[in-house]
């Protein structure tokens, strides 16, 4: 299940704690989400409706956030603290504030609000992104939009899921839960409708293995799309998005795939996680890159391969499968447990970045849970 990140969005208050040793805070929680966030001791009763600003948000310089010293330090940026012992995620303003905060937006009339209500562009929040290691952001001359026959790498968050979801879709189901390994996500396609064999980053397709006619004929229909396809800023630079064809390369999958899918008269899209020197920060440290596995996609039947059946196909290609935390998890009521589950061991390091959870029936349902030593451990 994809994120689409309502950064700011209206909320009701729900519960209000006391903090051990502290008077002037307290945490609060949310009705529509599972965050919890420090606040002013006596700002809020259960109830009261607020703004909630979730982590990577970055607030716009208005007056409203300059005269507030804690953010103005934090260059207005949003991450995860924890102050006496209590971990807080996000930033609260009080629905009578909105007013002057949309009006120092520029906004001049911002429609009913009700809960859950997304604010983010009416009050110019932006994602932090992090920084990516090379400044070259030019799309590569041979790149092209993703495939539309393949669904994009995403995970949404599970203190983002929204009741009725969560309610309908994960609770009380059994998931697979597998490591969430800190690299750049690749998916390597072969389609044997137009036996194409193509390597994308998490964006865009970088590789075509299309013999010359069909790719001369790709570039004439991608000639007329360009008009209409925006780049997008966040994908990494040229040098780096080579390796989207180099490291499956390196797994013989050039080869293997299609000899795979032909024997067998399938379409698929291998998802994994391009990890190692020079991606990122290398947080699983390890040598030279390694491509570890974590869907597949059946393009035919447009749908994800249920997870046992990944792992097989990973054996018979010779493929690594990211680390399992846990085989079967049935999800409760309380998200706490699954929080703590997130802290743990990686593929390589002692701090992974968090689970990932797929519904054991339906691999189409999936949600991650980044570990809280973690965001702690990198400032995020
Ligand atoms: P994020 O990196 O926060 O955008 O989270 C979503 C991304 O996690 C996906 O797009 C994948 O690239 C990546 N990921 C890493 N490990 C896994 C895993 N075990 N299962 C699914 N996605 C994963
Ligand atoms: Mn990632």
């Amino acid at each position: 299940m994809s994120e689409e990140r309502k950064l700011a969005s209206v909320v009701t208050i729900k519960n209000i704690t006391p903090i051990e040793g502290a008077d002037r805070i307290v945490l609060a929680s949310m009705e529509e989400n599972s965050w919890r966030c420090i606040v002013g001791a006596g700002t809020y009763t259960p109830g009261d409706q607020a703004v909630y600003f979730e982590i990577d948000s970055i607030l716009p310089q208005i007056p409203y956030f300059q005269e507030n010293k804690y953010l103005v330090e934090r260059k207005f940026r949003i991450k995860t603290l924890k102050m006496r012992g209590v971990i807080s995620q996000g930033y609260i303003v009080p629905m009578q504030d909105t007013g002057r905060i949309f009006r120092e937006c520029g906004q001049e009339s911002w429609g009913m609000l009700h809960s859950g209500s997304d604010v983010t562009a009416l009050m110019k929040v932006t994602k932090w992104e992090e920084p990516e290691a090379s400044v070259n952001m030019n799309r590569p001359k041979d790149a092209k939009p993703f495939p539309n026959f393949i669904q994009k790498t995403d995970q949404i968050r599970i203190q983002s899921i929204e009741k009725e979801l969560f309610l309908h879709k994960i609770l009380g189901k059994k998931f697979l839960i597998t490591v969430k390994v800190d690299g750049t996500s690749a998916s390597v396609f072969w389609n044997a409708r137009t036996k194409e064999y193509g390597c994308c980053s998490r964006n865009l397709q970088v590789y075509s293995g299309m013999d010359k006619a069909q790719n001369w004929l790709s570039k004439l229909r991608q000639w007329f799309a360009g008009h209409f396809f925006k780049q997008n800023p966040a994908e990494p630079s040229v040098s780096e998005l080579t390796i989207y064809s180099t490291v499956p390369k390196q797994y013989g999958l050039d080869e293997k795939l299609p000899q795979f899918c032909r024997e067998r008269n399938r379409s698929l899209a291998l998802q994994g996680e391009i990890i190692g020197e020079g991606i990122q920060s290398n947080r699983e440290k390890v040598k030279g890159k390694e491509f570890l596995i974590f869907d597949i996609w059946d393009i035919d039947h447009q749908q994800y391969l249920p997870p046992e059946e990944v792992q097989d196909i990973c054996g018979v290609l010779g493929l690594k499968y990211v680390p399992v935390v846990q085989e079967e998890y049935i999800v409760g009521e309380n998200i706490d447990e699954l929080v703590a589950l997130a802290d743990g061991p990686g593929y390589n390091n002692d701090c992974r970045e968090g689970i990932v959870a797929k519904r054991r029936d339906d691999p189409n349902v999936s949600f991650k849970v980044i570990s809280n030593q973690y965001l702690l451990k990198h400032g995020l």
